[in-house]
This record gives structure tokens, sequence and C-alpha cells, in this order.
């Protein structure tokens, strides 16, 4: 399927608005968290960035204490200090790095954003609620206008991407460090997804981190 068709299926918006209730077991999670942390940001995490941007970086969903609490995406969890510091050395970001969406920092040509925008209950997102708030993925991909790479980390943003873009997971299949192109020209880059448990782990290490982000750099033209 064409970018063209699948933005004319896509809602116009891009960002969901901060009362999205279209999940109702994630919205239900947000009440109980503002309840619980009345001081954390505890809605949809919006994308953060440069939109006219030629790289897109797609996550899973916030962590219940890290962007949910700060509201900017891998913002006060573990896999934000490796993905901010990543991004540094490869001159995509602009500023210092501190956890904090105070700290002035900035994205230079690139965007992230979340496969799902709301933090799901034990960073599991079910399905319906992937395909659900894969509407705002999609609208946000076709609304980029200099988009060359998207970066995926892990197997449910690769496949959310995918969906997202009418591709098949046959046809690209996930593997760390793997480019694809997808039907409208765009590359597709996998990685490992930067958690704490990855990383803990060794299934990725920070070599392996900076060698997939090389790929997607490389492709940037
Ligand atoms: S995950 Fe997405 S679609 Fe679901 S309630 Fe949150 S913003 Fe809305």
């Amino acid at each position: 399927m064409l970018w063209a068709q699948i933005a004319m299926t896509a809602p116009a918006r891009p960002e969901p608005p901060e009362d999205c209730r279209l999940c109702p077991r994630l919205a239900q999670f947000r009440d109980e968290n503002q309840r619980a942390y009345p001081g954390f940001f505890n809605r949809p995490v919006p994308s953060f960035g440069d939109v006219d941007g030629q790289l897109l970086i797609v996550g899973l969903a916030p962590g219940l204490k890290g962007a949910n609490r700060t509201g900017r995406p891998f913002t006060g969890d573990f896999a934000g200090d490796l993905l901010y510091g990543t991004l540094a050395a490869f001159g995509l970001s602009e500023g210092t790095f501190a956890a904090d969406p105070g700290d002035g920092l900035k994205l230079r040509n690139c965007l992230l954003t979340n496969a799902v925008r709301c933090v799901p209950p034990e960073n599991k997102p079910t399905g319906p609620e992937s395909k659900t708030c894969r509407t705002f993925l999609a609208a946000r991909i076709t609304s980029l206008p200099n988009l060359k790479v998207i970066f995926a980390l892990g197997r449910i943003a690769h496949e959310s991407v995918l969906s997202a873009v009418g591709a098949t997971r046959a046809a690209h299949p996930f593997a760390h460090g793997a480019a694809h192109r997808l039907p409208s020209g765009v590359h597709l880059v996998d990685s490992y997804h930067c958690s704490r448990y990855n990383t803990n782990t060794g299934k990725l290490t920070p070599e392996m981190f900076r060698y997939a982000m090389a790929k997607a750099k490389g492709l940037m033209g």
C-alpha cells in the first residue's frame, strides 16, 4: 500500500489528545496513576524533537516512572541514558541530557516517539492497544516531510511501523541492525530495545546500539 493511501485512512492528527481514552485499560491505568502519583505527567506522551528531521525513532511505550513521570519520551529512566547518549555521539542532539524535560536538550534532524503513547501496566501493551494507537503512529509518519529513516527500538515497534505503513512482516523480518526498504522508499533500521533488562543481560551492548544507529545515520544521506 502506498503512503498516500494510508494518509487517506489515518487521522489527520499525529498526536493524540491529552485526554485520549481510546484504550479503556490504559486510560484507567492513567487514572490510577494520577491518584497514586499526582505529580506525574500521566497523559499520552507526545513526540519530541525535530518534525522537519530525516530520522524518526520509534520506541515501545512510556515507562511508568520514566516518560509517564516526566512527559518526554525516554526521559527519567535507564533506557534514556543509552539512547540520548548515543544520539549525542552521532550529532543528533544539542545540549546536555539531564533526564529532565527542563534540561534544554534539543534533537537535531530527528524526532522521537512511541508506538503506544500511554504507559501500559508492566510495560506490556496488548495487541489491540498497539493497533488502536497505531493510527497516531501512521499519521505521525505520514506527517514528516523530510523522513528518510525510521529507527525501531524492539520488535513490537518494528512490527507496529510495518503495519502503519502497510508493509508485511514476512518481507521485513526483525533483526538487530537489519535495514529494510519500505514501500515508500523510506528505510527502516531495527535495534533491540535499549531497556535496562536488555543491557543488563547483555542482549544489547552500547557497541551494538551504536552499530545499529550508525546504519541509520548512514542511510540518512
Ligand atoms: S495508547 Fe494511544 S490510542 Fe490508546 S488511549 Fe493512549 S493515546 Fe489513546
